[in-house]
């Protein structure tokens, strides 16, 4: 479509076009996603008015355990756990309770207001439930932190049993559109994803779905992503920009400016207005030197980095929270991280060998 054009969209056309019972227009998302077809900071705009009418200033902090890595039969192409992965990552089955307690317990400390276990894997197996209804029970009785669980698949018996434990969200994500998911999988289906999220819905839990961006996928796709996790009521959805990992199939992110990943963040928010919008793995990578105006659309974040790969320093997070005169959901305060976070840091001392690149061994 040529924008070129075409009148500039304004914010009150973008709010009420979020805001219509029918949902937003493809040709609407399309310019929002486009910089010839709409101004950023008019996007940007009318995202935050929608993140400030429902979320304040809050910023949700999730923290994310890899309880079970690798070894997983499915072969998602973007995923360095799969079957087809060459990546050298960690891989066990998984942890102890107590180990995971531990964590969650760290997590709490540090200001995470969601605790997220992550199991690789194609989905639990009824005994598998069952230790995960006791663990749940274990870090609830424990640890005053949400609880969100990723098993894989699951069926409407065993979402059942996970609400009846006190689960507070289930993630599964759809991770890229229905037309796209065989580039992307071979061994599962975007049915088999929308099947678990109606399961766990049906059981009254609430849910986290979110999508991979950069992954070859269209703008069409990428609206269609928007507008399915709006009917199938996601209460909250990562937004993951793809973070190659050498080893797995997919070698490179497609078609991530910086620019397009805000636009993404704001299509999301409008489409999704009510929803827990994060800005989930590679938001340093891809939004660099914008990504605190991540914040105006999205109203989450993961501290300390994501399944297999490292994110900023906690402090240089919180730090961009606190600067662009935003709050965090914690008992714990802001302010007190980061002045914990301060005293414990070395990170910005240079050490001998930055200091003395060059130095010969005999030299003194
Ligand atoms: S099912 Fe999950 S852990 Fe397994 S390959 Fe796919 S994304 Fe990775």
């Amino acid at each position: 479509m040529n924008f070129k054009f075409m009148e500039n969209i304004s914010i009150e056309t973008l709010i009420h076009s979020a805001e219509a019972s029918e949902g937003m227009p493809l040709e609407i998302a399309l310019r929002l996603l486009d910089p010839v077809g709409s101004d950023l900071f008019i996007c940007l705009q009318a995202a935050y008015s929608l993140r400030q009418k429902y979320f304040g200033k809050d910023v949700t902090i999730h923290i994310l355990n890899n309880v079970q890595n690798g070894l997983c039969p499915e072969d998602c192409r973007y995923c360095a756990q799969s079957r087809t992965s060459k990546a050298s990552i960690a891989q066990y089955p998984m942890k102890s309770d107590n180990e995971i307690l531990q964590e969650a317990r760290a997590a709490y400390a540090q200001g995470a207001h969601r605790y997220c276990m992550v199991f690789s894997g194609t989905g639990p197996t009824d005994t598998r439930i069952e230790k995960l209804t006791s663990l749940i029970g274990l870090i609830k009785n424990n640890v005053k932190i949400e609880v969100c669980v990723s098993p894989g698949a699951i069926n409407a018996q065993q979402a059942a049993q996970l609400k009846a434990a006190g689960l507070d969200r289930l993630n599964h994500n759809l991770n890229t559109a229905e037309t796209y998911y065989s580039s992307i999988c071979s061994t599962h289906s975007y049915y088999d994803r929308l099947q678990t999220l109606m399961a766990a819905k049906s059981a009254g839990l609430a849910i986290c779905s979110g999508v991979i961006i950069g992954m070859g996928e269209s703008p069409v796709d990428v609206y269609s992503m928007a507008k399915q996790l709006g009917a199938v009521g996601a209460n909250s959805i990562p937004v993951n920009f793809f973070m190659p990992i050498e080893g797995t199939s997919i070698k490179e992110a497609v078609g991530l400016t910086p620019e397009y990943c805000l636009r993404i963040l704001c299509l999301f928010r409008l489409m999704n207005p009510k929803a827990e919008l994060r800005m989930a793995a590679g938001r340093e990578m891809h939004l660099r030197s914008l990504e605190v105006m991540g914040l105006y659309p999205a109203n989450s974040l993961f501290l300390q980095g994501y399944l297999n790969t490292h994110g900023d320093s906690d402090w240089r997070t919180l730090n961009m929270i606190k600067d662009a005169g935003f709050s965090i959901v914690s008992e714990v305060s802001l302010d007190s991280l980061l002045v914990e976070k301060q005293s414990c840091s070395n990170e910005y001392l240079k050490t001998r060998q930055q200091l003395r690149p060059f130095k010969q061994e005999n030299e003194g």
